[in-house]
């Protein structure tokens, strides 16, 4: 339990995410740390739909 895994852009694989302490009392906080490399993942670009985490550039 407890274990997440989130798509890493960083180490470009699925990694196991963390959820680091929340500062700011959200519900379900959107803050998560990869495990591997230290990278702060949101997972708000999963949810939200409208903003690209690929932009055309
Ligand atoms: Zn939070
Ligand atoms: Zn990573």
């Amino acid at each position: 339990m407890g274990v997440e895994m989130m798509l890493c852009p960083i180490c470009h694989k699925e990694c196991v995410v963390e959820q680091p302490p929340c500062a700011d009392e959200h519900d379900v906080c959107p803050e998560w740390l990869c495990v591997e490399c230290g990278a702060a993942l949101f997972a708000g670009w999963l949810g939200s739909g409208s903003s690209s985490a690929e932009p055309a550039a």
